[in-house]
C-alpha cells in the first residue's frame, strides 16, 4: 500500500499501486487484484478524487508509454494509453503535426485526456479532446476488449469519453492529428474592466482567433481581467531553446496563497499584463502551459491542499450567473489565486458525461480552509444549478449527488456501460458504488 494524493493534495490514503507496463499482459493484472475493484490512474493531475480509490487497486498506467504508429500523411496516431501529451507535442510538431485540442498541462496522459474528455482553449473551433479520437481499445476487468470510435461502437465510445474511468479501462488510443507550421503562436492581451466587455470580446474573436482564454481577478468582485487570444504563427520555424522547468521545492507549513498574498498578487499580476499588453510572438508551451514550468505548483497551497472548482453555465445566463459568483467570492473573502473565465464554443460533446456544453465556464482555485471554503463552494452550487449548468468531475471532490445527476442527463444512459469491476472514490460519492 502507498500514500496516493490527486493534484489538489486534500488527502493521502493508502492505495494498492499496480503498474500496468504490457498492454498485452494488463488482464492479468487488472484481474489478479481482489480488493474492492480498481481504477486506472494516469499522471494524477485531476485535482479532486476521479482517478483515487483508497484501499483500492490503482492501475498506474504510465509505463504504457509507447507509440504504436503514425502516418505521416494523414497525421494518424496510434499510442497506448500512458503517453504524455507533452511528449507527443514535442516530438510531432517539429514534423508539421500538433494535438489538435490540450488542456492546461501537458503533463496529463492521453488515457487521462479521453477520460475527461478534456478541453482546450480552442474549443469554439475544435470542441474537445474526443472529438479528435477515432478508435479506442478499452480492455473491461473480465478480460472482454472492445474497440470502439466514433464510426463504430458508438454507444461504447460516448460512455468512454469523458467516462470518468469507468467503463474499463484504455489501452490504446487512435488520434487524428492537425498539420502545424511550427511552435509559435502570435498572442494579443487585452485587459478587460468589466464582464460585458469579456463577453464582447470572447464574441468577436471567435471567428478570427483559434485559442482564446482570459484571466479574471475574483477580488474585486467587478470582473475586470485580461483577455489572450492567439493563432498559430505560419512563418517562424526555427526550434526555440526551451528553459528547464522549475521545481516548487517544498510543501509550506500553511498555504502560500492566503487574504494576505492575494489581493497584492492580483493587483500585481493585473498591472504586469496590463503593462504587457499589446501582440507578441511565443512559443506554443509558456501560452498553452503556463502552470507547467513551476513542477508541483499544487504544493504552495500547503499540507491541506486546495479545491478547484469549475462550472459552465449557458451561455443566456452567462454574464449574470458569472456576476453573481464573483459576488460571492468577494463577500467570502475566499479569493481564488487562479480564476480563468473562457467561453465554449456552440456544440455538443460526443461523451456522455464530457464536462463541455455550449455556455461559459469559470475555473477556481480555493486553499483548502474546511468549513469556509465548502459554504462558499455551495453558494456558488445554487447559483449553478438555478442557471441550469454543471460542475467538473474531473476538477471536483465534494460536489452533491442531485448536482451531478441535474447536471448530466445522460448518466442514467452511461450507467449501462460501467464495469462492475471498477470503482473509485468519485463513483462511491455520486453514484453509490
Ligand atoms: C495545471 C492544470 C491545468 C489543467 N487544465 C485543464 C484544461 O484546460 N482543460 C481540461 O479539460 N482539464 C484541465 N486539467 C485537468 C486535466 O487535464 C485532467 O484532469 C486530465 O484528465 C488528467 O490526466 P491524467 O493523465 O493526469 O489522469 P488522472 O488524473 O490520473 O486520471 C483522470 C481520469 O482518467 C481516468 N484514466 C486515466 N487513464 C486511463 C486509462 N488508461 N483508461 C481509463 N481511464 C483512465 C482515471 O481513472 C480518472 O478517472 C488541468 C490540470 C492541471 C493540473
Amino acid at each position: 500500500m502507498k500514500p496516493i494524493s490527486s493534484w489538489g493534495r486534500l488527502s493521502h490514503e493508502d492505495h494498492q499501486v499496480i503498474p500496468l507496463n504490457d498492454r498485452h499482459q494488463a488482464f492479468n493484472q487488472i484481474r489478479a487484484n481482489e480488493t474492492q475493484g480498481g481504477i486506472a490512474h494516469g499522471m494524477g493531475r485531476s485535482y479532486g478524487d476521479v482517478g483515487l480509490n483508497p484501499k483500492g487497486a490503482l492501475w498506474l498506467t504510465t509505463g504504457l508509454h509507447h507509440l504504436i504508429h503514425f502516418d505521416e500523411h494523414t497525421g494518424r496516431l496510434i499510442c497506448e494509453s500512458g503517453v504524455l501529451l507533452r511528449d507527443i507535442q514535442r516530438l510531432l510538431i517539429p514534423r508539421g503535426w500538433i494535438l489538435p485540442v490540450t488542456p492546461g498541462s501537458q503533463m496529463v496522459t492521453v488515457g487521462g485526456a479521453i477520460a475527461n474528455d478534456v478541453h482546450g482553449k480552442n474549443h469554439h473551433l475544435l470542441g474537445s479532446f474526443g472529438d479528435h479520437v477515432q478508435n479506442i481499445k478499452l480492455i473491461r476487468t473480465d478480460g472482454t476488449i472492445i474497440e470502439c470510435g466514433p464510426l463504430h461502437n458508438t454507444e461504447w465510445f460516448s460512455a468512454t469519453l469523458g467516462g470518468l474511468g469507468l467503463t474499463g479501462v484504455i489501452l490504446e488510443a487512435e488520434i487524428q492529428m492537425r498539420p502545424t507550421a511550427g511552435p509559435w503562436l502570435d498572442t494579443e492581451s487585452i485587459p478587460y474592466s468589466n464582464l460585458s466587455e469579456f463577453f464582447e470580446l470572447a464574441d468577436s474573436s471567435e471567428k478570427d482567433w483559434e485559442h482564446t482564454v482570459s484571466w479574471i481577478d475574483c477580488i474585486s468582485g467587478k470582473g475586470q481581467g485580461i483577455f489572450m487570444r492567439a493563432n498559430p504563427n505560419k512563418e517562424l520555424k526555427h526550434a526555440p531553446k526551451m528553459k528547464a522547468e522549475k521545481k516548487m521545492p517544498f510543501v509550506p507549513p500553511i498555504s502560500l496563497v492566503n487574504s494576505l498574498t492575494l489581493r497584492p498578487f492580483n493587483f500585481l499580476y493585473r498591472n504586469h499584463q496590463k503593462y504587457k499588453a499589446g501582440t507578441s510572438t511565443v512559443h506554443y508551451e509558456p501560452f498553452f502551459y503556463p502552470l507547467d514550468k513551476l513542477l508541483e505548483w499544487n504544493r504552495m497551497y500547503g499540507p491541506k491542499g486546495f479545491f478547484q472548482y469549475q462550472s459552465v453555465v449557458p451561455r443566456n445566463v452567462g454574464q449574470d450567473a458569472t456576476q453573481a459568483m464573483l459576488k460571492e467570492i468577494e463577500k467570502s473573502g475566499e479569493g481564488s489565486f487562479l480564476a480563468v473565465l473562457k467561453t465554449f464554443g456552440n456544440r455538443e460533446s460526443l461523451g456522455m458525461l464530457s464536462f463541455p456544453e455550449p455556455g461559459v465556464t469559470l475555473a477556481l482555485d480555493f486553499p483548502n480552509h474546511a468549513s469556509r471554503t465548502h459554504k462558499l463552494m455551495n453558494r456558488l452550487d445554487a447559483i449553478v444549478k438555478e442557471a441550469k449548468g454543471r460542475i467538473y468531475p474531473a476538477k471536483d471532490a465534494r460536489m452533491p449527488r442531485e448536482l451531478f445527476e441535474a447536471g448530466y442527463p445522460k448518466l442514467n444512459e452511461f450507467l449501462k456501460y460501467r464495469d462492475a469491476g471498477i470503482s473509485s472514490s468519485l463513483s462511491r460519492r455520486l453514484l453509490g458504488s
